[in-house]
C-alpha cells in the first residue's frame, strides 16, 4: 500500500481533489506546491492509515515505517539537510488533517528533530544561540503536552521562578544562556514528575508525535466536536510532516493569517493579523496583540504598530500576489497561514474560510458578479439554516449605552444575559431555561458546549482569530474578545471594569459588532436585511419550483412574512386568534355552553372580532392566497382551569359556577391530542363552523369593497380521517357562502380543502380529492400519529432516543423520509391520481426546514408553508432542491 504522499519544490503527488485521503490541509498543502507556491516540502501521512490504526488494535500498516524514511530522505535532501544530522539536522512540524476542518480540535508539534545535539547545530547555522534554545523550549512544552499529556502548568512554574529569580518581567528579557538554563530545568521536571527523560532521539520523537495525532481523533473534545458537525468517525484524521521554517528567527521573520476577504463583513481586501518574531501557534494562541497585515487596516484600527504591508513590503507583494491567485483557483474566500522566515514568505496553509452568514452572502452575491462564479453556484453555497443568524436583534440605536468595556468586535449580532463564567455551568442553566452570557479569559475546544449554551461569549484575551472568536462566528452566536480592561476572577465569580463589580447571575449585554460590553439588558431591534441578502434571494427564487407560504394568524406575523418574501398564507389557525385574554373568555363561554342556544350567544360575540381580523389579513395580504382553518384547538386548553377562570364564566352565563366545574369535569380528556378537536368539533357544533364561514366571507366581501381586488380565499378543515367527514362540513361552508352572497349582494371565489394529518387521511387520498380542493399535509399531526408519540409529552423519551442513535433526527423537527415521508407521498400520488390538478404543500413545522423541505420539493408539492421567520431559509432551501 501507499502510504506517504509527498509534496512541495513546485509539486505534489497529491492534488485538492483528494481530501478524502489527505486531509484537508495534506490536499491544500499539495495543490499549493502543485502550483508552484512557495511550500516547505514535506508529506502527508494519509487518512487511510488513521483508519487502519483504529481497526489493527492502534498499530502501524509494516510498509509505513520504510516509506516514511524514505520520505524524511527526499524532503532533507529538497532542503539540503538530513532528518537527526549532528550539522545539519531537518526539524519538522507534525500536524493533524481531517477531512473536514476542524479548529482547535487536533494538535501540532513544531521544531521537532530538536535535541541537545541538534540544537548546537541549530544554532551554529542561523548564527543565533537565543533562537535555537527558544526554539528548543518550546518543542520541548508543546511536545511535552501534546504527545506525553504533560501539564503546562510545570513549565510556567519553572520560568516564573526563574523570572523572578532575574527580575525578568518578560520573555524578551530572556538571553541564550537563560533559556538553555530553562530547556536543562524543563527536562528536570519531565523526569522527575513522568519518571521518563526527555526523548531524545528524533525518530522516537516523530513516531511519538505521529501516534499523537491518531491518539487525538478520539478525544473527548474531538468526539464532541464531531457529535456537534455530524461528521462521521469513520473519516479519521491525516497526518501532515512539513520541514519547519522559522517566524522566529529575529526580525525579519514573522507568521500570520490572514483571509482574503474580510470574514465578518465580506469586503473584499486582504485581512488579517500578523506578529514579528513568533511562530505559528502565537498567533492563534493571542498571547501577544498581533499587528494588521494592510496598511489601510492599520491606519482604520487607529494601532501604533506598523503593518506587514510597510515592515516587509517585499513578503507582503508576494502575499498579495499569492493569495489574489489562491482565490481565483479555488474560487472562494481563503483563510491562509504563512510564516516569513528571514524575509522569504511560505505557505502553510490555505482553506476556504469560515465567514459570517452576513459576509456569505456578500462574497457570494460579489464572486457571482465578478464572473469567478455562477449565480446557481452563489445560491448553493448558503447554508440555508445560516440565514437565521441575520434575522438576530441587533440593540436599538436610540437606546441608552451604559459602556461598561470595550473589546473586538468578534463575531455580530447583540445578545444579553445572565453572566457565567464556566462552560459547565452555562450549559446547566441553559438547560433550566435561562439566557446566559459566557464570559472567559479565553476559551478552548473545551468551552464547546457552553459556547453552544450560551447566548452570547465574551473574552477578556485573544483576537480576531482566536478561539473564542472564530467558532462563535462558526455557530453565529454574537461575541466579544479581547476586552482586555475586564479582570475575571473565576474563584469568587466576580467581573470587574473600572471599578465596577459585576457577579454570576447579574444581566450583561454584548454587542458582537461593535465589540462593547454593556450593563444590563438592552431593548433589541429588527435587523435590517442587506442589499445582498435580497440580491442572492432573488437569484435563489429564479431557481426554485416549490412556492413558500407562511404559517401566520395575526396581522403582524402577517406583515413579516410578506418582508420576507411569502407568496401567501398557507396556514392561519384561527384558534390562536382567540388566545388574547378578552376573546378567550367568550370561547369558554362557548365551550362550556350547555346547549345550543348560549354556544349562539356566544359565538355572536366571537362573529365581529373574527371578521375584523379576516378582513385586515385579506386587505395584508393583496391578492395572494389566505389558508383559513376552521378552529383545530384540543378544547382542553381552552377550559377554564382555576377557580377565578371559572367563576369568571359563570358569571356571564348566569350560571352557578359549580355547573360550570361539572361541565368542565365532562369535556376534560385524557389525550387531548387524540380528542375532541379539528373538523370533530365542526360536525357535532355545526355553528361553530358556520359563525367562522360566515365571518370569513363576509370580511371577503369587505375586503373586496375596500382594496378592489377580491381575496383569495382557501377554507381548510382540520384533522380529516374520512370523506364524510369532509363533505358534511363542507355543505355548511358552502351553504353560508351563498348565504353570505345573498345577504350583501357581493361576488365570492373560494375553494374548501383539508388538512391532510392522519394516516388514515393519507391512505384515503384519493377518496377524499373527490370532494377537496386542495391537501394541506399537516406533518406535525402525522408524526405524532404515525409514530404514536404525542407531541406534547415526546420530551421525555425522545432525548434519550436520540442519544443512543435510535433515531437519527428529531422527527417533528425534521421530517421523518422512511415514515411519515412514505404516507405523505402515498397521500400526493392517491390525491392527484383522482385531481390532477390538486393543490398539495405542508404546513407542519417542518416547511422551514431545509432537509424537510429537499423533501417536498422532491414529492412534488406545491408549495410548503413555515413560520414567518423561516421564510427566507425556505426560499434558498427550495431553491437548492431544484438545482
Ligand atoms: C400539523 O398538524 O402539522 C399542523 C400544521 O397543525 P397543528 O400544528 O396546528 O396541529
Ligand atoms: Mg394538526
Amino acid at each position: 500500500g501507499k502510504w506517504v504522499y509527498l509534496f512541495g519544490d513546485g509539486k505534489a503527488e497529491g492534488k485538492a481533489s483528494m481530501r478524502d485521503l489527505l486531509g484537508g490541509k495534506g490536499a491544500n498543502l499539495a495543490e499549493m506546491s502543485n502550483l508552484g507556491l512557495p511550500v516547505p516540502p514535506g508529506f502527508t501521512i494519509p487518512t487511510t492509515v488513521c483508519t487502519y490504526f483504529y481497526a489493527n488494535n492502534k498499530s502501524y500498516p509494516k510498509e509505513l515505517k520504510a516509506q516514511v524514511e524514505k520520505a524524511l530522505d527526499i524532503v532533507g535532501k529538497a532542503v539540503g539537510k538530513k532528518f537527526g544530522d549532528a550539522k545539519n539536522p531537518l526539524l519538522v512540524s507534525v500536524r493533524s488533517g481531517a477531512r473536514a476542518s476542524m479548529p482547535g480540535m487536533m494538535d501540532t508539534v513544531l521544531n521537532l528533530g530538536l535535541n541537545d545535539v541538534t540544537v548546537e547545530a541549530l544554532a551554529a547555522n542561523a548564527s543565533d544561540r537565543r533562537f535555537a534554545f527558544d526554539s528548543y523550549r518550546r518543542f520541548i512544552t508543546m511536545y511535552s503536552n501534546v504527545v506525553l499529556g504533560f501539564e503546562h502548568h510545570h513549565f510556567e512554574d519553572v520560568l516564573d521562578t526563574y523570572k523572578d529569580s532575574k527580575g525578568y518581567s518578560l520573555d524578551t528579557d530572556l538571553n541564550a544562556d537563560d533559556w538553555q538554563v530553562i530547556v536543562g530545568r524543563y527536562k528536570e521536571v519531565i523526569a522527575r514528575e513522568t519518571g521518563n527523560d526527555f526523548p531524545q532521539d528524533p525518530h522516537e520523537q516523530l513516531w511519538g508525535a505521529i501516534g499523537a495525532v491518531f491518539g487525538s481523533w478520539m478525544t473527548a473534545r474531538a468526539v464532541t466536536y464531531r457529535r456537534l458537525h455530524d461528521i462521521p468517525e469513520s473519516w479519521g484524521t491525516a497526518v501532515n510532516v512539513q520541514s519547519m521554517v522559522f517566524g522566529n528567527m529575529g526580525d525579519t521573520s514573522a507568521t500570520g493569517v490572514a483571509f482574503t476577504r474580510n470574514p465578518s463583513t465580506g469586503e473584499r481586501r486582504l485581512y488579517g493579523e500578523f506578529l514579528i518574531n513568533a511562530q505559528g501557534e502565537d498567533v492563534v494562541a493571542g498571547i501577544r496583540t498581533p499587528q494588521e497585515i494592510t496598511e489601510a487596516a492599520r491606519k482604520e484600527s487607529g494601532s501604533d504598530k506598523p503593518s506587514m504591508e510597510s515592515e516587509m513590503p517585499e513578503a507582503f507583494a508576494e502575499l498579495t500576489r499569492i493569495y489574489q491567485k489562491l482565490e481565483k483557483h479555488y474560487r472562494d474566500m481563503q483563510d491562509m497561514e504563512f510564516t516569513v522566515e528571514q524575509g522569504k514568505l511560505w505557505m502553510l496553509q490555505t482553506r476556504n474560510g469560515k465567514r459570517t452568514t452576513k459576509a456569505a452572502l456578500r462574497i457570494a452575491v460579489e464572486l457571482a458578479n465578478e464572473g469567478l462564479i455562477s449565480k446557481k453556484d452563489a445560491v448553493a453555497r448558503i447554508e440555508p439554516a445560516s440565514l437565521d443568524q441575520l434575522l438576530h436583534p441587533t440593540i436599538d440605536p436610540n437606546a441608552e449605552r451604559d459602556i461598561v468595556a470595550t473589546g473586538l468586535p468578534a463575531s455580530p449580532g447583540a445578545a444579553s444575559g445572565e453572566i457565567v463564567f464556566s462552560s459547565d455551568e452555562a450549559a446547566k442553566l441553559h438547560s433550566e431555561g435561562h439566557k446566559v452570557v459566557l464570559v472567559r479569559v479565553e476559551t478552548s475546544p473545551e468551552d464547546i458546549h457552553g459556547m453552544h449554551a450560551a447566548e452570547g461569549i465574551l473574552t477578556t484575551r485573544g483576537g480576531m482569530t482566536s478561539h473564542a472568536a472564530v467558532v462563535a462566528r462558526g455557530m453565529g452566536k454574537p461575541c466579544v474578545s479581547g476586552a482586555g480592561s475586564i479582570r475575571v476572577d473565576y474563584g469568587r465569580g466576580t467581573l470587574s471594569v473600572g471599578g465596577r463589580t459585576f457577579k454570576a447571575g447579574d444581566i450583561i449585554t454584548i454587542d458582537g459588532s461593535l465589540g462593547q460590553v454593556l450593563a444590563g439588558r438592552m431593548p433589541m431591534i429588527e435587523p435590517e436585511l442587506s442589499g445582498e441578502f435580497g440580491t442572492l434571494m432573488g437569484w435563489a427564487d429564479q431557481f426554485r419550483k416549490l412556492k413558500i407560504r407562511a404559517n401566520a394568524d395575526t396581522p403582524a406575523d402577517a406583515r413579516t412574512a410578506l418582508r420576507f418574501g411569502t407568496e401567501g398564507i398557507g396556514l392561519c389557525r384561527t384558534e390562536h386568534m382567540f388566545f388574547e385574554e378578552t376573546r378567550i373568555r367568550t370561547v369558554r363561554e362557548m365551550i362550556v355552553a350547555e346547549d345550543e342556544q348560549a354556544r349562539r350567544a356566544a359565538l355572536a360575540k366571537l362573529l365581529p372580532m373574527q371578521r375584523a381580523d379576516f378582513v385586515e389579513l385579506f386587505e395584508i395580504m393583496k391578492g395572494l392566497p389566505v389558508t383559513i382553518r376552521l378552529l383545530d384547538p384540543p378544547l382542553h386548553e381552552f377550559l377554564p382551569h382555576t377557580q377565578h377562570e371559572i367563576e369568571e364564566v359563570a358569571r356571564v352565563l348566569n350560571t352557578d359556577p359549580r355547573k360550570v366545574a361539572d361541565r368542565v369535569r365532562e369535556l376534560a380528556e385524557f389525550n387531548p391530542m387524540l380528542g375532541f378537536r379539528g373538523c370533530r368539533l365542526a360536525i357535532v357544533y355545526p355553528e361553530i363552523a358556520e359563525m367562522q364561514a360566515r365571518a370569513i366571507f363576509e370580511a371577503a366581501v369587505e375586503a373586496a369593497k375596500r382594496t378592489g381586488k377580491p381575496p383569495v380565499i382557501e377554507v381548510m378543515v382540520p384533522l380529516i380521517a374520512t370523506r364524510n367527514e369532509f363533505d358534511i362540513v363542507r355543505d355548511r361552508i358552502d351553504a353560508m357562502a351563498q348565504a353570505v352572497v345573498k345577504e350583501t349582494g357581493g361576488k365570492l371565489t373560494y375553494q374548501v380543502g383539508t388538512m391532510i394529518e392522519l394516516p388514515r387521511a393519507c391512505l384515503m387520498a384519493g377518496e377524499i380529492a373527490k370532494s377537496a380542493e386542495f391537501f394541506s399535509f399537516g406533518t406535525n399531526d402525522l408524526t405524532q400519529t404515525g409514530f404514536g408519540v404525542s407531541r406534547d409529552d415526546a420530551a421525555s423519551f425522545l432525548g434519550p432516543y436520540l442519544a443512543k442513535g435510535i433515531l437519527e433526527t428529531d422527527p417533528f423537527i425534521s421530517i421523518d423520509r422512511d415514515g411519515v415521508g412514505e404516507l405523505v407521498r402515498i397521500g400526493a400520488e392517491r390525491g392527484r391520481k383522482v385531481r390532477a390538478k390538486l393543490k398539495m404543500g405542508i404546513c407542519g413545522e417542518h416547511g422551514g426546514d431545509p432537509a424537510s423541505v429537499t423533501f417536498c420539493h422532491e414529492v412534488g408539492l406545491d408549495y410548503v408553508s413555515c413560520s414567518p421567520y423561516r421564510v427566507p431559509i425556505a426560499r434558498l432551501a427550495a431553491a437548492q432542491a431544484a438545482l
